[in-house]
């Protein structure tokens, strides 16, 4: 789960690492009352959305920067304005981007350096890894690729958490001495505590920067949660925008599906990851284009069978449905009989193959052709998924 940069940069302060003052608005009307709250001087207007890049983003309207600096309160509250309710495209967006439904004020801060710091798993070596550049600000993904050398990471052993070694090599790697050094081992150790305590996958701080005055603090910030472990965290549960995620997945997380939608036109509906995998291979294999992940599950009931339908029939795209089901723990005919009630409650009207494969397949295949519904049926995976790719055809 992501959060936007106010909310994250809000946890920041609670565990002791320094970012700028801000507040967030979410209706024009609110301008005055959130400004009212920052000193008068240089404000910056910082669009709220889940995705980077904002800075060299461009409105699809035309007005450029969805992170802009302004001189004065007044300006701010202009350029907010221009901000609010208008759609940014950033590298990260795609083509269609974004509608910013927050704006974030915050004082400007005088920049002496950019730096880069981030915290995340690595799957190679199971531990938390801090990646730190002296390199900030600009894409890091750039500096990985032209100068990697200016890029280095610490592996933190979680049992014994980070050590003052550790912060002690990534001080000096990122050249900080006297006061500065001080205050970033102390924003370094806590970034580290609020990784581990609220089971985050990623924070990271692009650009963390110092100021003229020696201070080190975090100008953005972006940190992602493991939803598996959201359950222990109610507070940052709380956080979850649901403005910023498709409709769609947010209707079959609430029926334990797991859903992504793709940009073909062919529906697949399948139980268990590695078959909806396979699935959407051997769509691919015959010419077609799968219009989704969706994995009902081990045990699909007919609840989550007409859930997954009408999540699939919500997508304009969808010209034709591949279901394809291996009955082990489950029964065909009940997963069969699921199929046919769903399709009369949906009132079904697009062209749909069902693959039946494993326990009691003899009595679902019955209970399907009996059925009087037009489901074809596919005797195997490569049968079903030819027949449904030359009826969407
Ligand atoms: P991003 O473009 O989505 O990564 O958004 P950022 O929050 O990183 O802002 C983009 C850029 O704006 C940063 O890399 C900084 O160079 C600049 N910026 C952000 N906040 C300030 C600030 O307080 N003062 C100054 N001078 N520049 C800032
Ligand atoms: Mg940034």
């Amino acid at each position: 789960m992501n959060i936007h940069e106010y909310q994250a940069k809000a946890l920041f302060e609670t565990f002791g690492v320094p970012v700028p003052k801000g507040v967030a608005a979410k209706a024009a009307s609110e301008f005055d009352a959130a400004l009212a709250q920052l000193p008068e001087g240089p404000t910056m207007v910082k669009s709220q959305i889940h995705a980077g890049g904002r800075g060299k983003g461009t409105f699809t309207d035309g007005f450029k920067g969805g992170v802009k600096f302004c001189k004065t309160k007044a300006d701010a509250k202009e350029i907010a304005g221009r901000m609010l309710n208008n759609t940014l495209i950033t590298l990260q967006t795609g083509p269609a981007g974004r509608k910013v439904q927050t704006v974030y004020f915050t004082v400007a801060s005088d920049i002496k350096k950019e730096y880069y710091l981030a915290i995340l798993l690595d799957r190679g070596t199971s531990r938390p890894v801090i990646v730190a550049s002296t390199e900030g600000g600009v894409e890091i993904e750039k500096v990985a690729h032209e100068t990697p050398e200016k890029i280095f990471k610490v592996f933190v052993d979680p049992a014994y958490g980070l050590a003052d070694f550790q912060v002690r090599q990534l001080i000096a790697g990122l050249g900080f001495t006297g006061a500065e050094a001080k205050g970033a081992a102390k924003l370094i150790r806590n970034l580290y505590t609020m990784f581990w305590e609220t089971d985050a996958s990623m924070v990271e701080i692009n650009p963390l920067i110092t100021t003229p005055t020696g201070e080190a603090l975090a100008l953005d910030a972006k940190v992602s949660f493991d939803s598996n472990a959201l359950y222990r965290h109610p507070e940052i549960t709380a956080l979850r925008d649901l403005n910023e995620e498709d409709p769609k997945e947010i209707e079959a997380s609430k029926y334990n599906l797991s859903y992504i939608a793709l940009d073909g036109n062919i529906a697949c509906l399948v139980n268990g990851a590695g078959l909806a995998m396979s699935t959407m291979d051997i769509i691919k294999h015959f010419g077609g284009s799968p219009a989704n992940f969706l994995d009902v599950g081990g045990g699909a009931t007919k609840e989550q069978v007409v859930a997954a339908f009408k999540i699939i029939l919500g997508d304009a795209n969808v010209k034709g449905i591949f279901v394809n089901i291996f009955g082990g723990i489950m029964d065909c005919n009940v997963i069969a009989t699921g199929i046919i009630e769903a399709v009369r409650e949906v009132g079904l009207k697009l062209p749909l193959v069902v693959r039946l494969e494993g326990n009691n397949v003899t009595a679902g295949k019955a209970t399907l052709a009996g059925s009087g519904l037009p489901i074809v049926s596919g005797d195997t995976m490569a049968d079903a998924a030819r027949k449904i790719v030359q009826l969407v055809a």
